[in-house]
């Protein structure tokens, strides 16, 4: 049915200039573009953030997975990031416009949260679905979030028209794993095999819906007083119920979880996000349709 509607797919690495395995993925295939042609389309890889990742950096100014918003694509560039942004929006976008060059864009980034392989998807496009719903028939391990985070409408894959972020931990920042970096491997290619023939799949999915963002305990100085709980670490995915513990001060103390709904943690501990100011974020699994 999108048989012939899709033309160009962009896959980007290095968005976040720390985070390795797309930025080395996005080099081979630079290198070697035939291993991402498929018939039908042509693929485009772009390195994002060459200069973040010259520093092994997140980003230099501001966050460019936060930057792609039609509020700072309407604005004059003001930081290296921004200027990424709009750039990207000419071989990407243009944003919203429904003539975006890229009918479909794959981002990949890697947490240090224990996420094994998922996708954020913030957009609700048919396409996208069936994408994602296709790889996690291929991929039965792999998760689906459904992101309404920090801030909306921003990741660098809102400006094709249809696409996800691919997350795939854990591993720290400035490191190359060869496992996840085959892993990721993996599902790119089996997106473009699915873009090459896109089929109908499953139109009701597993799906980890965004609820909240938590914070770390802090002082009246904004100072954390406490860290991810022995129990919570690396455990993402996992259920997380009305008195199971959350935080550990460090005086010992445990901090429990007091909502009244049974929610689970997602980027328990993320690296990143400590400057952002939360822990981990909690979703809803649903079963979602589409
Ligand atoms: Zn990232």
């Amino acid at each position: 049915m999108y048989k012939n509607l899709i033309k160009n797919v962009v896959i980007v690495g290095g968005t976040h200039g720390n985070e390795f395995t797309g930025v080395y993925l996005a080099k081979y295939w630079l290198k070697n573009p035939n291993m991402v042609q498929r018939r039908g389309f042509n693929t485009n890889i772009i390195f994002a953030n060459q200069k973040a990742f010259k520093e092994v950096r997140r980003y230099i100014d501001r966050d460019l997975n936060r930057s792609c918003s039609l509020s700072i694509l309407s604005k004059n560039a003001d930081s290296h990031e921004a200027k990424l942004a709009h750039h990207l929006n000419t071989l990407i976008g243009p944003k919203d416009n429904h003539q975006e060059n890229a009918d479909f864009v794959v981002d990949l980034h890697t947490t240090t949260s224990n996420m094994g392989i998922s996708l954020v998807i913030s957009n609700q496009n048919e396409l996208t679905w069936l994408a994602a719903s296709y790889l996690s028939e291929e991929f039965p391990d792999l998760k689906i979030y459904r992101w309404q985070g920090d801030e909306e409408g921003a990741f660098v894959d809102s400006l094709g028209a249809d696409g996800f972020a691919i997350e795939v931990g854990a591993i720290p920042q400035g490191v190359l794993r060869s496992d996840i970096y085959k892993q990721t491997e993996e599902i790119v290619y089996k997106l473009l095999d699915f873009l090459e023939n896109p089929s109908d799949t499953n139109r009701t999915v597993n799906v980890y819906d965004h609820v909240t963002l938590v914070d770390f305990p802090r002082d009246n100085d904004g100072e954390i007083i406490a860290m991810i709980h022995p129990q919570r670490q690396d455990n993402d995915f996992k259920l997380i119920q009305s008195g199971d513990p959350m935080f550990l001060s460090f005086e010992g103390q445990i901090i429990v979880y007091e909502g009244s709904e049974s929610l689970y943690g997602l980027f328990i501990n993320e690296a990143a996000y400590y400057e952002k100011g939360f822990a981990m974020c909690l979703a809803r699994k649903i079963e979602y349709s589409f």
